[in-house]
């Protein structure tokens, strides 16, 4: 039985996506695998087949936001219908995206407009853009959106709670002073696991699923709980995302 979610990982981005899966699955992780376009979507689909344990995510990354073409955009939308999670998406006004932010903005907001995204699971990109993203999320009223490796001002968290977001942790964010100052403003009830493997690390090596268990471990000290006790917490946020979403 899994247990636990990685809600953001970048499954093609392994050398062997399918030893990745079959480790998650010996430690009861269930995996969201990232796309960064419809293309990689439908590839990705095809490639895991009907495969327990693993749900592909339909996405429209921001990074890649100036190259979309009306036709990829029109190609997110017809999949909706069978998508199950929404992810990657979201705004970059890091250096790397500021320039272009229009093309990003047009993209997010054609995306949270349908309403069928809006009732799905979404993992949501935010870097240097926290504003605009957490306020885009709460206009459209998305009913499961996750904030994915939050790095932004804490003075935003308030806001982002109050329009029922949640916040994914990494194992990267458990050692970093930022990801830590971020879970002392989040409330244990509004947190879910990611890993952002293989981009992020998990000490020397890039993160995978079954890492989770040590972001469990981490969580367990801060929150002065067993870690069998922090794992059901985070199984009951994980229930509590989803059940108001289309994602069954
Ligand atoms: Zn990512």
């Amino acid at each position: 039985m899994s247990l636990l979610l990685d809600s953001h990982c970048h499954l093609t981005g392994y050398n062997d996506p399918v030893a990745v899966l079959r480790q998650a699955a010996e430690a009861s992780v269930d995996v969201v695998a990232v796309t960064e376009d419809p293309g990689e979507y439908r590839l990705l689909r095809a490639r895991l087949g009907r495969r327990p344990g693993v749900h592909t995510a339909l996405g429209m990354h921001p990074l890649r936001a100036h190259g979309f073409t009306p036709t990829d955009l029109a190609r997110f939308l017809r999949t909706l219908p069978e998508a199950v999670w929404i992810g990657e998406i979201g705004l970059d006004y890091s250096p790397t995206g500021r320039s272009t932010r229009r093309a990003q903005l047009r993209i997010f907001e054609a995306v949270l407009a349908a309403p069928r995204a809006r009732t799905l699971p979404m993992t949501v990109h935010s870097r240097g853009a926290e504003k605009d993203t957490i306020s885009r999320l709460a206009q459209a009223r998305a009913t499961a959106a996750i904030l994915h490796w939050y790095t932004g001002p804490l003075a935003l968290v308030e806001d982002a709670l109050t329009a029922g977001l949640w916040f994914s942790v990494n194992p990267a964010m458990t050692t970093s002073a930022k990801g830590r100052a971020l879970l002392n403003a989040v409330p244990a009830d509004r947190v879910l696991l990611e890993t952002d493997g293989p981009f992020a690390r998990h000490g020397t090596r890039p993160a995978r699923p079954a890492d989770l268990p040590a972001v469990v471990a981490h969580l367990a000290t801060r929150w002065a709980l067993t870690p069998e006790h922090a794992s059901r917490k985070l199984q009951d946020n994980q229930q509590r995302l989803l059940s108001g979403t289309e994602y069954h």
